[in-house]
């Protein structure tokens, strides 16, 4: 099968929104009226952001997912996408797993596939993404402001559970590793929370390196800093109910742990109940984990105030 049947084959759909998608030189698409181009790319290696084991029909998902997150934490609406792909030899069973994925989640989401390049080479998957938002209302992580709540969605700490698991540094209950499994080769972009969240939230990010990593770059783009109660992770891995978890090993993979897709974001306090029926109507839960100080360090309380030493940014290294 040569390149074009290939892409004819797997990739190549009746353009939706595009003016022209896929087959000439350059797709063609118009944005809304008064809306603003949000644009973002991501790549995928493998051996170094999945494993080569990894079902293609979750490869295809993850590899959209990690960009349409992207396009969440910005509050920007998925719009289109163009996918280019190196792969070491055409694989008909990997190809058709691998685009159910992609063309799944892209359907799910509004995002449709517009064009790209496909190559032969080492397996690699790289995605740019395009979103439109109202002018001005992308939410940046520069607006933070001093006595805003601090938000995360979702659940934190899994995927780097299963990582481990994966890399044999723990031995997890087959179940607890399913769930965990799951959370690192199916992550779901948070796009409907995203997109409400404009006008509400004041700054936002989404957490692909750790939460106390990516919380960092909101705090230095604000020039502020944050308290996080330690006591409000606790429920944060979906796994954590599940099995005894040491407390040591949960507060590291939920603050540090990476590969999540979730949001953190901030708000003033007095939209308390305003999140709380946004989070309902989106189906995405959220929880609320500290707040933004004046004070630009980023502390980790103790319920009875004291401060937890931050140790973890080491964690990387952990194995
Ligand atoms: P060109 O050489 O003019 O850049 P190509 O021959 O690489 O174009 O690709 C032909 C068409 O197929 C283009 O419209 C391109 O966007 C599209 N395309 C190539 N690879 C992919 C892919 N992996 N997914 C979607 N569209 C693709
Ligand atoms: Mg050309």
């Amino acid at each position: 099968m040569g390149e074009f049947e290939l892409i004819d084959r797997f990739f190549k759909r009746a353009a939706r929104q595009a003016d022209v998608g896929i087959g000439d030189d350059c797709a063609i698409w118009t944005p809304s009226p008064g809306h603003q181009l949000a644009l973002s790319a991501d790549m995928l290696v493998e051996g170094r952001h999945f494993l080569s084991t990894v079902n293609p029909r979750d490869l295809g998902h993850k590899a959209l997912a990690v960009n349409l997150s992207d396009l969440a934490a910005c509050a920007a609406t998925p719009r289109a996408f163009l996918l280019s792909l190196s792969l070491p030899r055409v694989d008909e069973h990997w190809l058709s797993g691998f685009s159910e994925g992609l063309f799944t989640l892209a359907d799910a989401h509004g995002c449709e596939l517009i064009g790209g390049d496909t190559t032969q080479g080492p397996l690699n998957v790289s995605i740019t993404v395009m979103g439109e938002v109202p002018a001005h209302q992308a939410i940046m992580r520069s607006g933070a402001q001093v006595g805003d709540d601090l938000y995360v969605s979702g659940h934190l700490g899994d995927a780097r559970l299963a990582l481990e698991s994966f890399r044999n540094t723990l031995s997890l209950p087959q179940t607890v590793f399913e769930l965990a499994r799951s959370r690192m080769e199916r992550p779901e972009p948070r796009t409907a929370l995203g997109v409400s969240l404009r006008g509400v939230a004041t700054s936002m990010a989404d957490i692909s390196d750790g939460l106390l990593g990516d919380l960092g770059h909101i705090l230095k783009a604000s020039r502020v800093g944050a308290n996080i109660e330690i006591s409000l992770i606790h429920h944060l891995m979906l796994t954590s109910g599940a099995w005894s978890c040491p407390q040591e090993l949960l507060q590291r993979c939920v603050l540090a742990g990476g590969d999540d897709y979730e949001l953190v974001f901030t708000c003033h306090p007095t939209r308390r109940q305003h999140v709380e029926s946004l989070s309902v109507a989106c189906g995405t839960p959220v929880t609320r984990i500290g707040r933004i100080t004046a004070d630009p360090r980023l502390l980790l309380l103790n319920e009875d105030g004291s401060v937890l030493p931050n140790s973890f940014s080491s964690f990387d290294h952990f194995a």
